[in-house]
């Protein structure tokens, strides 16, 4: 950074699976904060970062996306200069205490803005999570971190098939741990239910759901699991969405419109 002479690095905002991520200033409008994401080149295969970048900027003009300002390469290192978002973690904030309902509804309601965004640009995020969810002042969700990302349709615009999931286990739905192909999009709408859930229950619906359920009985999860999400006993519309959000089998699995037109979505809760 200090290379770089443009910005001057403020502190370091957190470390990620390649590389740590600095609020930094930028020298020439020092008012202008933004935040750096810096890949060393001995952490990272090229391609993946080229990868990650071009499917970010595919998908970063929306307001519940973190935007992308600029990319450069110094040597084989990779920085990333993106919007900064000055509120942490939606995980952090989640920590830090209970959710008002309305809240919850807010976040929710811009993480499926943004999710529906990014769909229609044919992008699957495949690692929607508390941790990769930043937020901005006044509230506002912004989805980050496409490393686990994919263009979900085919140079014809056919439906590509995943056969290998990436992410994070305790944010899968069932297929992901299956022996068999499946689509992507229905996946990230599975994690935004599990995010959901775990803005209301500070805690994610299961643990089990790890390697060794690559066998498991799905019938039985399933049971487990629907007992669970009652157990959300905060607010019927939210087990109602829970209930059609968290569905296990993908092809019965609430659609986005479906969220965008559920009694959780539209109804108006008093202002925290
Ligand atoms: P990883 O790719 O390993 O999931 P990231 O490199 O995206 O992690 O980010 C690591 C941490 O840095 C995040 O958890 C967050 O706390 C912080 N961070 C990343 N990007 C930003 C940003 N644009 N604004 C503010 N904080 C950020």
């Amino acid at each position: 950074l200090k290379q770089q002479n443009k910005f001057e690095p403020i502190r370091k905002l957190g470390k990620g699976t390649f590389g740590e991520v600095w609020l930094v200033r930028q020298k020439a409008s020092p008012n202008y904060l933004c935040a750096i994401k810096y890949v060393p080149g001995s952490r990272v295969e090229q391609v993946h970062t080229n990868r990650e970048i071009s499917i970010h900027l595919t998908c970063h003009g929306h307001q519940n996306v973190i935007r992308i300002y600029s990319h450069q390469m110094i040597r084989d290192d990779c920085l990333i200069v993106e919007e900064y978002a000055n509120n942490g973690t939606l995980h952090s904030r989640i920590c830090s205490g209970y959710l008002t309902i309305d809240l919850v509804q807010r976040y929710f309601k811009q993480l499926i803005a943004g999710l529906r965004y990014i769909h229609e640009k044919g992008i699957v995020h495949h690692d929607i999570k508390p941790r990769n969810l930043l937020l901005s002042v006044d509230n506002v969700l912004k989805i980050a971190d496409f490393g686990c990302s994919s263009r979900f349709r085919d140079v014809y615009g056919k439906l590509k098939l995943i056969t290998q999931a990436v992410g994070t286990t305790k944010f899968w739905p069932p297929e992901c741990f299956g022996r068999y192909a499946y689509h992507a999009q229905p996946v990230d709408i599975w994690s935004a239910g599990i995010v959901l859930y775990y803005m209301v229950a500070r805690e994610v619906p299961w643990n089990a759901a790890s390697e060794k359920c690559y066998n498991y009985n799905c019938w039985k999860l399933h049971q487990t699991f629907k007992k669970q999400v009652l157990c959300v006993k905060n607010n019927e519309e939210i087990q109602k969405t829970l209930g059609r959000v968290l569905e296990t089998d993908p092809c019965q699995r609430a659609t986005l419109a479906d969220i965008e037109n559920s009694e959780f979505h539209k109804c108006v809760y008093a202002r925290y």
